[in-house]
């Protein structure tokens, strides 16, 4: 007789908004259905069908994959840590903090460096956030109390397709408990997305013409006239009725996304954002709030600070932590051809980086932990078969918000199967006993 079970409360483990109230359908440890995720986190959750799931380690031999345990490939993976001078960890945008803190002990002790995401993501906005500071709230009082969302360079309809409807938009907040009606939603790009066809206004900027824009906007803001009528292609009076509905805001906030961060100015584009939004507390509570996209981007970026002091681009090449983005981070690293082996855990940088940084990746070792085959793992040397975090394992995840969230495991993995944190402990486990090994063989010095 089939077993049905009913999981609510599910964490959907795809993008940092972390929903957390979906509901799963489970018949004999199948998932049977998934409720209230949008089509994004429904197909993480059911597992995507399109995509081979990995399910015992591989050694590469000879170009040719072969199979193994656990610990022979732990083995093969600690020889090349053992042999690496300048060995790179990388990925972790979605995996959970547990691995997070095991990944960075094991880079420490190895002497490699750790990198995630932000390098190649919204580390511009974490530059800016260091020298200039953030206004931040959690999304929670954002539904509660906001009546001005204003997206810059975002597309959450597409990226994040229930942001909007569980904490900004849509949803009845207990001081807005008309939903929608009570909220005003301006929306700030360079083409009518899907999130601008449902904003109360709309505002087309020329593309690379954000700092000006928020420039301009700002120096409105501080009571100055500008004197063109024209800035990154917005009239004036447009300037002028947004700095209008700015100041006049009960409880406003702005989300900014890769559009504002990725694009000409980077990090300037971000410190002009959280400027304004430091300016326009003098007249109201205003907020600022980057749109981060993997589940656990933040999470990495939080337990990197709180173990060595620094949120990404980490060296623990001398044996204690430097921080220098562009120096330490993956596409510097690689583009460079300083990398003489990597590890990369819940993350496919070969299918998403620039040419010189996918060339060195076919150069040097990979160890690669994953659940499923991606590009990344077709180069590797050594292929783990992880877990799904958040489906499959539980643990700890961030909101973009920084709020933690516990993740629910809601089935079995594949038989034998291991999360992150269980191989990278194995992994660090066979290097301690070789080194210990080679220690004890290498010939005593003659003092
Ligand atoms: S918005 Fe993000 S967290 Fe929420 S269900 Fe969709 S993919 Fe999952």
């Amino acid at each position: 007789m089939s077993k049905k079970k009913i999981i609510s409360d599910v964490v959907c483990p795809f993008c940092g908004s972390l929903c957390d109230d979906i509901e799963v359908i489970m018949e004999n440890d199948t998932i049977k259905e998934v409720k209230n995720a949008c089509q994004l986190g429904a197909t993480k959750i059911r597992g995507n069908r399109n995509s081979k799931r990995l399910t015992k380690p591989l050694i590469k031999i000879k170009e040719e994959f072969v199979e193994a345990t656990y610990d022979e490939a732990a083995e093969q993976a600690a020889k090349i840590l053992l042999e690496a001078e300048f060995p790179i960890f990388y990925g972790f945008g979605s995996t959970e903090a547990n691995a997070h803190r095991e990944s960075i002990k094991f880079a420490e002790e190895v002497g490699a460096i750790w990198d995630h995401c932000p390098s190649v993501c919204h580390g511009p906005s974490v530059l800016a956030i260091q020298e200039i500071g953030i206004a931040g709230c959690t999304l929670g009082e954002i539904r509660n109390r906001s009546d001005l969302i204003v997206y810059i360079g975002t597309n959450p309809m597409e990226a994040h397709p229930r942001h909007m409807s569980r904490y900004t938009t849509f949803p009845r907040g207990f001081f807005r408990e008309k939903g929608f009606q009570e909220r005003t939603v301006v929306v700030i790009d360079i083409r009518k997305t899907e999130t601008a066809k449902v904003a109360n206004h709309y505002i087309q900027i020329q593309p690379n013409r954000d700092f000006e824009f928020l420039s301009a906007l700002r120096a409105v803001v501080r009571g100055q006239t500008l004197k063109v009528e024209t800035v990154a292609g917005v009239p004036r009076e447009k300037i002028e009725e947004l700095a209008e509905l700015m100041k006049n805001a009960k409880h406003g906030v702005l989300f900014f996304g890769l559009g504002l961060a990725s694009t000409k100015g980077n990090h300037r584009n971000v410190d002009a954002a959280l400027s304004l939004v430091r300016d326009l507390n003098d007249y109201t509570k205003f907020y600022v709030q980057p749109m981060r996209g993997h589940f656990n981007v933040t999470g990495a970026q939080n337990v990197i600070t709180w173990i060595s002091g620094y949120p990404f681009a980490v060296s623990y090449l001398k044996g204690y932590p430097q921080y220098n983005p562009g120096e330490f981070s993956l596409t510097g690293v690689m583009s460079r051809q300083e990398a003489d082996a990597a590890v990369i855990v819940a993350s496919d940088p070969v299918g998403n980086s620039p040419k010189q940084v996918m060339e060195h990746f076919a150069r040097i070792p990979l160890i690669v932990l994953d659940p499923y085959e991606t590009p990344t793992t077709q180069l590797a040397s050594v292929v783990f078969p992880v877990t799904i975090s958040g489906v499959e394992s539980d643990g700890t995840a961030y909101r973009m918000d920084h709020v933690p969230i516990r993740l629910r495991k809601i089935k079995k993995g594949p038989k034998g199967v291991l999360t992150d944190y269980a191989v990278l402990k194995k992994i660090a486990q066979k290097y301690r006993k070789l080194k210990k090994e080679n220690r004890k063989k290498a010939p005593k010095k003659e003092w």
